[in-house]
């Protein structure tokens, strides 16, 4: 079966870059059997100097940054970019003007497969970047029609200090995971049917035993869908999703 070539703009961190590379190799093998794994070209930014500049608010140059990369992977053959992180589709829709190629958005999959299994009303924990602005839960609720809920502003702080603090430096602690447990708890108190891991590292702290309600992984999601397009399947736009 002929594979078309996967583009990762990782890095964002690299310990969830390293996740992708593993799942969408994993299902390749699954699929296609044997000896096979996937046809892939990885960018890894030095997440470093991305961090400054988000923290910084210096998006316009953040940008910069992500379209030249998107741009080295189209040049070296990729024939779609996933951008490996939540929080970086932020630019997402000044990339994709930015190729010729497609960008296959992150929370599409995701609300896809909430909206397959029938729940409306859903959590999210991320950055605060994704918790916060429009660009992230605006998708979810316009073109999915999800009803997004995201924790208080005490809880927001703890899940994005935990993501810079920890996860993105491959730390991983029992008190973190007792910390999210929690915040996870309190939003299905609010009514929350599902929580999404709306930041690519969650899936290395909290897994389906620390939540009443059904976790979606966004790494996973968006890793299953990357490989999925390369063997011919539809990207799951907006237009295309079952809403
Ligand atoms: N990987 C994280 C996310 O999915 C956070 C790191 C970043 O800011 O890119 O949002």
């Amino acid at each position: 079966m002929s594979q078309r070539i996967i583009g990762l703009l990782g890095g964002l961190s690299w310990e969830s870059s390293a996740e992708y590379y593993r799942i969408i190799n994993q299902l390749a093998r699954d699929r296609l059997g044997g000896l096979h794994s996937a046809k892939i070209l990885l960018w890894s930014f030095d997440f470093a100097e991305i961090e400054a500049l988000q923290h910084a608010g210096r998006w316009e140059e953040a940008t910069t940054l992500m379209i030249e990369a998107a741009r080295r992977l189209e040049a070296g053959g990729a024939e779609c970019v996933v951008i490996c992180t939540n929080t970086m589709h932020l630019m997402a829709d000044a990339v994709q003007a930015a190729i010729g190629i497609e960008l296959l958005h992150i929370a599409d999959p995701t609300a896809a497969r909430i909206r397959q299994a029938g729940l409306t009303r859903v959590g999210l924990l991320g950055t605060a970047f994704t918790m916060e602005q429009d660009f992230y839960k605006g998708r979810l609720t316009r073109h999915h029609g999800l009803d997004v809920l995201v924790p208080d502003a005490q809880d927001r702080a703890l899940v994005h200090r935990v993501i810079y603090e920890e996860l993105v430096q491959g730390r991983v602690l029992d008190s973190s995971r007792a910390a999210y447990r929690d915040v996870m708890a309190r939003l299905v108190a609010q009514g929350a049917q599902a929580v999404i891991l709306g930041c690519t590292e969650i899936m290395l702290l909290v897994g389906p035993q620390d939540c009443a309600v059904p976790l979606f992984d966004t790494t996973t999601l968006h890793a299953e869908a990357a490989l999925l397009w390369s063997l011919g399947g539809e990207i799951m736009n907006p237009a295309s999703s079952d809403h």
